[in-house]
């Protein structure tokens, strides 16, 4: 090693050290203060080049576009928090047959508090789509329900977006079921049960009316995805550590910024295909801590300005 390496070798850290000390630190005053979420700014990695971008580990974001419904992020998870499983949409439905719409319509004793019942056992769910189209009708002046005119009878889908779930009977017997136990309490026969991953119905009768409820896969039109099989991950469970992303082949996974996830309910905690394709919305931050000065309100107003 020269003389002028060696000098310059040890100038430089003496010279990196000088120059933070009249760099002012500043701290990001969260809440009421956030770096904004930029797409390049969660963890990434680069299949091809095998190389995992530094970034924020927050809730992740899916690319449904890109996603082949593989697996790989699911068996990555499987040893590390158990918090990935593949899932399909169902929509779940009221199959009339003509007669039993006809006495629908003519709001008969029996098939409308049989629908009421059903509708009613939906209506708790996040409702973020509304079906307006031609075929729809006012359930009430807020709940609208899509029916659908079929070969033989009508459809009237229950669920607004598509309820995910790694089976359809699984779909049975957590959403559709609460409301046959009632119907049943009110002389209503169970009479058949198809139940298997991709589809499963329950026949209810009483009297004159018999008609089905049905758990059907969506076919979510992605060419790449035929089974139509994304992830759901529940961040009850997930640790973040970016395992997943690692394994997917297709870049389909990131991460992001976003980290204010919590909740009083597990449920709400896992987040199905729909929910990670968002991306987290912008920051609205407003406000400065009461504890700051004139000089340091001006900065952090010059700061958001900037950002
Ligand atoms: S980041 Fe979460 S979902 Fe992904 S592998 Fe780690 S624990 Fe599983
Ligand atoms: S996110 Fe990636 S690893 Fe997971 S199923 Fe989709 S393509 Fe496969």
């Amino acid at each position: 090693m020269g003389i002028a390496q060696a000098i310059k070798r040890t100038l430089m850290p003496v010279y990196s050290g000088l120059k933070h000390v009249f760099l002012k630190p500043y701290t990001v005053k969260w809440p009421y203060e956030k770096v904004p979420n930029l797409p390049e700014e969660g963890y990434r990695f680069d299949p091809k080049a095998g190389i995992g971008y530094p970034g924020s580990k927050g809730r992740h974001v899916l690319y449904m576009e890109k996603c082949t419904g593989c697996g790989s992020c699911d068996l990555t998870c499987q040893n590390i928090a158990e918090a990935i499983t593949m899932t399909h949409g169902f929509d779940v439905l009221i199959v009339l047959d003509e007669g039993c719409y006809e006495s629908f319509k003519r709001s008969m004793p029996g098939i409308v508090e049989a629908v009421e019942a059903l509708v009613g056992s939906f209506s708790a769910e996040p409702g973020r789509i509304e079906y307006n189209s031609l075929s729809s009708f006012f359930w009430a002046p807020t709940d609208t329900r899509q029916v659908t005119k079929v070969e033989g009878g009508y459809e009237i889908r229950l669920n607004r977006e598509p309820i995910f779930d790694a089976r359809a009977v699984e779909v049975l017997h957590q959403k559709v079921y609460p409301a046959v136990e009632k119907l049943k309490a009110a002389g209503w026969e169970l009479r058949k049960l198809d139940a298997a991953t991709e589809s499963a119905s329950v026949e209810l009768s009483r009297q004159d009316f018999t008609f089905n409820v049905l758990v059907r896969k969506i076919e979510m039109g992605y060419k790449q995805n035929r089974r139509s099989l994304f992830p759901s991950i529940d961040y009850g469970r997930c640790v973040m550590c970016g395992f997943c992303v690692d394994a997917c082949p297709f870049q389909a996974l990131e991460m992001t910024g976003e980290f204010e996830i919590s909740s009083t309910s597990r449920r709400e905690l896992v987040y199905t295909p729909t929910m990670l394709a968002k991306r987290p919305e912008d920051f609205n931050v407003t406000g400065v801590p009461p504890e700051l000065n004139m000089i340091e309100r001006m900065r952090m107003i010059f700061r958001r300005l900037v950002w």
